[in-house]
């Protein structure tokens, strides 16, 4: 057996998706998440279908926060085989358990429609795992507290620290026993910002040893904050004025809850005039729940508590449509502006988004509002790019609606914070991995890291294997 401590990058390296690390250490193995790969189907399906390591020799997995690029293949680990617990913060137990419900059902639902258009030619695709698969993995779920430690494996001991990335996202600090002494691990999972609408900004978790933190924005700085209510407001008084429709697509964790507080906030204290919001996603009404059942978590920022003690209910609970049904989604159809909807999904790639830009794209009066990256090929981005015709479902749509990007909404830390956070560090740890982002932005963050100085910064590629000292 080979007792040397170990990581394998299993995911995350070079790509922003499929988030997966396995630590080794004198026979006792540890997954820091067990995320779905996302992106060109095929190439994709593969690299989601196997695990380079066996299921069934895992003693713990240790999952960052809820979504499906950290969590989204957890039920296949457990199809294949894996009997170990899975441990998370309790918001992080509550919202995965919706996350990946989610997850089987849009698989179930793209695998029967990409099988009855390919029925003569006998193309056919199988969801990664059912419903009954989520079920089974979400029965070994385990939660722990911030800052509480637990026993995840023979020699090695785990917490978590918030991240401020969504609700309930936590770093993982992992304490491994060698010979002679004790190694530490900080995994960031996904970092948030030093400032957020919502959430507590990160603190850097001192000690480490070795660190693996995410490159998503490595080489890009986002807009202030600050400058977001006054463009917003603008966006919704014109709506007012033309009698016009504002169609966010947005994600329904964490971006959708804090635009409805935005605008909350902007009604009470910038007095822009009454406009109906509609959250037309039965995912985000249900996530706004658990928010809401959360309030009192130290998660949140002391300035949205503050608000929150002072205000009350910051979700709009009494003052914003919650649409569920699929008949309640319709009918917006033929009410008139002015009104905003905020639907899912967040590119415009599947989802009751589509169904409002069907209706509205053609006309004056829309705006199509987005507040999240846009990938490339996304019918998200050919709007963003300014395309003045866009397929939906098949059909050519003239584009006459004003499409506008809000960048400064991220709930990612960029080049600035992920500095910040490195520096902070006190002393540095022996060695830096730079995982989840794609190389052109990992890349930029290594030579800025090597520019202030930083020494160990390492790129791990996919599978490889490296051995801690
Ligand atoms: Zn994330």
């Amino acid at each position: 057996m080979n007792d040397a401590l170990t990581i394998g990058f299993y995911g995350a390296a070079a790509e922003v998706t499929g988030s997966r690390h396995l630590i080794s250490a004198a026979g006792s193995r540890v997954l820091l998440d067990c995320g779905m790969f996302q992106g060109h189907r095929r190439e994709t399906l593969d690299k989601n279908r196997s695990f380079p390591f066996p299921p069934e020799n895992l003693q713990a997995v240790v999952l960052s926060h809820a979504h499906v690029d950290h969590s989204g293949a957890l039920p296949l680990l457990y199809k294949k085989g894996a009997q170990a617990p899975l441990w998370c913060t309790p918001v992080t137990q509550e919202l995965t358990a919706l996350m990946l419900l989610d997850s089987a059902r849009i698989q179930e639902s793209d695998a029967r429609f990409f099988n009855k258009i390919h029925a003569a030619d006998g193309q056919r695709i199988t969801p990664l795992y059912s419903e009954d698969d989520v079920r089974h993995c979400l029965g070994h779920l385990r939660a722990r507290d911030f800052g509480a430690s637990l026993e995840a494996a023979g020699g090695i001991t785990a917490s978590f620290a918030s991240a401020g990335h969504v609700l309930g996202s936590a770093m993982v600090l992992l304490d491994v026993s060698v010979p002679g002494g004790r190694r530490r691990i900080l995994f960031t999972g996904d970092l948030g910002r030093r400032q957020s609408l919502l959430l507590q900004p990160p603190i850097p978790p001192q000690g480490a040893d070795y660190l693996l933190i995410e490159s998503t924005y490595g080489g890009r700085s986002h807009a202030p904050l600050g400058d977001l209510a006054g463009a917003f407001a603008a966006v919704v008084r014109r709506a007012i004025a033309d009698k016009g429709k504002i169609l966010i697509p947005s994600f329904a964790l964490e971006r959708t809850q804090e635009i409805v507080f935005m605008l909350e906030k902007l009604r009470r204290e910038h007095g822009i005039p009454p406009i109906p919001l509609y959250v037309d996603s039965p995912m985000a009404v249900e996530i706004t729940n658990i928010f809401n059942r959360h309030l009192a978590d130290s998660g949140f920022s002391p300035a949205f508590k503050d608000y929150t003690a002072k205000a009350g209910d910051p979700f709009g609970m009494d003052s914003v449509h919650y649409v569920r049904t699929k008949e309640e989604s319709q009918a917006l159809n033929d009410l008139p502006g002015p009104m905003i909807i905020l639907s899912a999904s967040g590119m415009c790639e599947g989802g009751r988004i589509l169904h409002h830009l069907r209706n509205n794209i053609n006309k004056e009066t829309t705006t199509v509002l987005l507040v999240g990256h846009q990938a490339e090929g996304t019918l998200g981005r050919h709007l963003q790019d300014g395309a003045k015709k866009v397929k939906i479902f098949g059909l050519e749509h003239e584009v006459l609606a004003k499409v506008e990007t809000m960048h400064a909404f991220s709930s990612h830390a960029d080049k600035d914070d992920l500095l910040a956070f490195i520096a902070a560090l006190d002393p540095k740890p022996r060695a830096i991995f730079l995982v989840h982002g794609d190389p052109d932005q990992r890349g930029a963050l290594a030579q800025s890291l090597q520019a202030a100085g930083i020494k160990g910064v390492v790129c791990p590629k996919f599978g490889q294997v490296v051995t801690l000292d």
